[in-house]
Order: structure tokens, then C-alpha cells, then sequence
């Protein structure tokens, strides 16, 4: 550091230039609009990409949309999603199992992007939690429910981004 710049270091440290200026930056916003919010009672906006809890969805007539193709099995960085499969006897191709340990998820949306069939998404509930590990080991059963009990919200979500996808 040359001469000049370390008086001139010294003379800003002397006159409490940085503080003040931290305080003028504290006093722009004294009053102005307030946004801290009061969470859980009020809460802000989300996307409607917002990727929280996992969900399985159904079509209206109640059939599972899944056609267990596995390829958010395959995409999912986490290794997050285990798929087992089989043939109904209907002969159309359904998942046996479909598990998600949310332990292990890291919500990139990757499972979602890549199903073909709208089923796997993430909805917009980020409120839960779970006491001990296996409690966020969610299986098909949990993940449908979730589904059925969100479906409103969640094709109401999708419609609004729709033309984006
Ligand atoms: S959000 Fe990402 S990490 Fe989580 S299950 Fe889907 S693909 Fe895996
Ligand atoms: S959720 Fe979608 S991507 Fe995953 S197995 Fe079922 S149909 Fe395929």
C-alpha cells in the first residue's frame, strides 16, 4: 500500500467514516415499509415452482398417473427414489413401490421435470417435519395421499406455468 492510501486509511478510520456510513444506511430504512413478516401467522408469496413436499398424482377418473417408466429414478442426483414395477392384470405397467427419503432429497426438481406424465411433483408445502429418520421416508401410499389431499392447489400451480414449461 502506497503512502497516500495509508493516510488516507487512517484518516477515514479516524473519523469513523465507515460507521457512519452504516449508519446512514440504517436510517435510509428506519421508515420505510417494514417487511419482516410474522411467520407462521403470515406468510409470503410463493412460486409457483416452489419446490417443497414431494406428491403423486392421479388422473380425475382416480387411476395413478405413474407408468413406473423410472426415469426420475434415474435422473435424481440423489439416488433419492426407489422404483419397483409391474404388469397389472390389464396389461398396463404400474409402480409396486415408489419410495422418495426426503433425507436424502436435495429438491433440485429434477424428478419432476423429467416425468412424462405430470405425476411426481413438488408441491408447495414446506411445513412438515419428522421426529426420527424414517418418518421422511415417504412410500407411494404417503406420496398419493399427499397428492390427493394437494391436488387442487397443485394443478392450479402447474396451469400458471404452463406456457412457461
Ligand atoms: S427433487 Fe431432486 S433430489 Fe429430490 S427426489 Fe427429486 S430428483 Fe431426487
Ligand atoms: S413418477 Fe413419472 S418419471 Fe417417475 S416412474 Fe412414474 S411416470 Fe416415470
Amino acid at each position: 500500500m502506497s503512502t497516500v492510501a495509508s493516510v488516507k486509511d487512517f484518516v477515514s478510520s479516524f473519523m469513523l467514516t465507515e460507521l457512519f456510513k452504516g449508519m446512514a444506511l440504517t436510517g435510509k430504512y428506519m421508515f420505510k415499509r417494514k417487511i419482516t413478516i410474522q411467520f407462521p401467522e403470515e406468510k409470503t408469496p410463493l412460486s409457483p415452482r416452489f419446490r417443497g413436499l414431494h406428491a403423486l398424482r392421479r388422473y380425475d377418473n382416480g387411476e395413478e398417473r405413474c407408468i413406473a417408466c423410472k426415469l426420475c429414478e434415474a435422473v435424481c442426483p440423489a439416488m433419492a427414489i426407489t422404483i419397483e414395477s409391474d404388469v397389472r392384470e390389464d396389461g398396463s405397467r404400474r409402480t409396486s413401490r415408489y419410495d422418495i427419503d426426503l433425507t436424502k432429497c436435495i429438491f433440485c426438481g429434477f424428478c419432476e421435470e423429467s416425468c412424462p406424465v405430470d405425476s411426481i411433483v413438488e408441491t408447495h408445502i414446506f411445513e412438515y417435519h419428522g421426529e426420527k429418520r424414517g418418518d421422511l421416508y415417504f412410500t407411494k401410499d404417503m406420496l398419493l395421499a399427499v397428492g390427493d389431499r394437494y391436488e387442487k392447489e397443485i394443478a392450479a400451480n402447474r396451469a400458471v406455468d404452463a406456457k412457461y414449461r
